[in-house]
């Protein structure tokens, strides 16, 4: 089994978006061993997206992730980091595939909806910066 890192951005879950996005987790056949809702200082959200430190775009990713709530995840199943990635879309949701989250809950390439880890590393980073190992048991 593989866990992988899930964020309901701030955009969908201002939008009420965060039942449904569960409920596709849910019959996707993920365990969610870890949840909580947050809302991020800019400090938190620049740690977070600390890899995009040099990109154009960080300020306002920073910006929009500490712009409200958002629900974040620890989502487990075989090839979990694959499967949401695959299940979310492309990061722009105009190009993201039929019935992804991005296409039906991301409206602009800065705020598409929902976050996934993209490989190994990366998930073990951010599963340990928002959940202790007690949190997910
Ligand atoms: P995420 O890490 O949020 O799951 P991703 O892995 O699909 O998204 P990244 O390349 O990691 O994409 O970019 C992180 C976020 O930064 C994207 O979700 C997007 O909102 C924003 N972003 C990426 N590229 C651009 C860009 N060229 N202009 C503006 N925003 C961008
Ligand atoms: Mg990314």
């Amino acid at each position: 089994m593989e866990r992988t890192l899930a964020i309901v951005k701030p955009d969908a879950f201002a939008a009420g978006h965060a039942g449904r996005i569960l409920a596709r987790i849910y019959q996707e056949g993920f365990n969610v061993v870890g949840m909580k809702k947050l809302f991020l200082s800019e400090k938190q959200a620049a740690g977070f997206y600390h890899v995009h430190e040099s990109k154009p775009f960080f300020d306002d990713l920073k910006g929009f992730m500490s712009s409200g709530p958002c629900l974040v995840m620890v989502l487990e199943s075989d090839g979990a980091i694959r499967k949401w990635r695959d299940l979310m879309g492309a990061t722009n949701p105009s190009d993201a595939g039929a019935g992804t989250l991005r296409k039906e809950f991301g409206t602009s390439l800065g705020r598409n909806a929902v976050h996934g880890s993209d490989a190994p590393e990366t998930a073990a980073f951010e599963v340990g910066y928002f959940f202790s190992g007690l949190e997910l048991l």
